[in-house]
């Protein structure tokens, strides 16, 4: 079965390890991706809020040492940029390319322009801080929402033809983005309340407000967001995959599983994935559901959004 998945931290991890895409010691490599099937990866690019005055030239490394990976493994990986170059059956990775929290964009659209040129294809305004752009949800009880150059850079983003993440962001964002954005929205790695109450996962409500944007929700592998128990089972984390299929629909339901972001995860990397299939076949999803939360609602919103 095709496999999607829309969040890993893989590139960054790269960038601090110096080993290399086609095989690592990590969660992800190239290898285990093609043993695994996986047709589309997005690769997210990362550098800590802290470290404010190099956010941008981290990122532009990352982008670098992304675009190195993709020379040197050609057979095996392309970037995505436009739908027409996307072809899930020639054996070769799909790669998006993601920006986890607006801190190097300040308040400049010019340098989002500029990111959608190198590649950029999906932005998340936050990571879990307060930026230029919106409030991330460590900001607690008193996180406020979206501001004035924060709408006006989700509005840029839709002209462009790119995917808005709205994991991270704080709920007043989330719910005023999603306003703004006027399209499907992702949230590409987090779970659900119901089952860990974790302020990255979505309540109720938000997955109420995500599939009425027509998006869809990537869940996630880290433990902390599975349960709050030592170590959370892939039985654990099926319960999140049940409980949003039947609250808002399987058409909603996407992977997302944050490999090389955390160290504590469900599943032992991406060659895990064949594992999760037979699970859900026990617990009752059908093949046709299987291959819309594998790849087809990814695949859908994908279609809608890059131009
Ligand atoms: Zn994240």
């Amino acid at each position: 079965m095709k496999i999607i998945d829309l969040h890993c931290d893989t590139i960054a991890r790269l960038t601090e390890t110096g080993e290399n895409l086609y095989q690592n010691q990590g969660h992800f490599d190239l290898i285990r991706a093609q043993q695994a099937n996986l047709v589309l990866q997005v690769f997210s690019l990362f550098v800590y809020p802290a470290e404010q005055s190099r956010t941008l030239k981290g990122i532009l490394q990352q982008i670098d040492r992304f675009y190195q990976e993709i020379e040197q493994n050609s057979q095996l990986v392309y970037l995505l940029l436009y739908m027409t170059d996307y072809k899930p059956d020639n054996n070769r990775l799909a790669a998006l390319l993601h920006l986890e929290g607006g801190e190097c964009l300040g308040t400049d659209q010019e340098v989002l322009r500029i990111l959608y040129r190198l590649g950029l294809r999906s932005v998340g305004l936050t990571w879990n801080d307060r930026n230029l752009l919106a409030d991330g949800v460590k900001e607690g009880q008193n996180a406020g929402g979206l501001s004035r150059v924060g709408r006006k850079m989700i509005q840029e983003m839709k002209r462009l033809g790119m995917l808005l993440d709205l994991s991270h962001i704080a709920p007043a964002g989330f719910y005023q983005a999603i306003d703004e954005y006027q399209g499907p929205v992702l949230v590409t790695h987090a779970n659900v309340r119901k089952f860990c109450d974790h302020p990255r996962n979505l309540d109720d409500n938000q997955l109420k407000a995500l599939a009425n944007s027509g998006g869809i929700i990537g869940l996630s592998q880290v433990s902390d967001f599975v349960k709050d128990i030592p170590q959370p089972s892939l039985d654990d984390f099926i319960d999140h995959i049940v409980y949003v299929s039947d609250l808002i629909g399987v058409e909603h339901v996407a992977l997302g599983s944050d490999f090389d972001g955390a160290d504590q995860v469900v599943l032992p990397g991406i060659e895990g994935y064949h594992q999760l299939e037979t699970l859900l076949r026990k617990r009752g999803f059908y093949t046709h559901e299987l291959e819309m939360i594998f790849s087809m609602n990814v695949e859908r919103v994908i279609k809608q959004i890059l131009k």
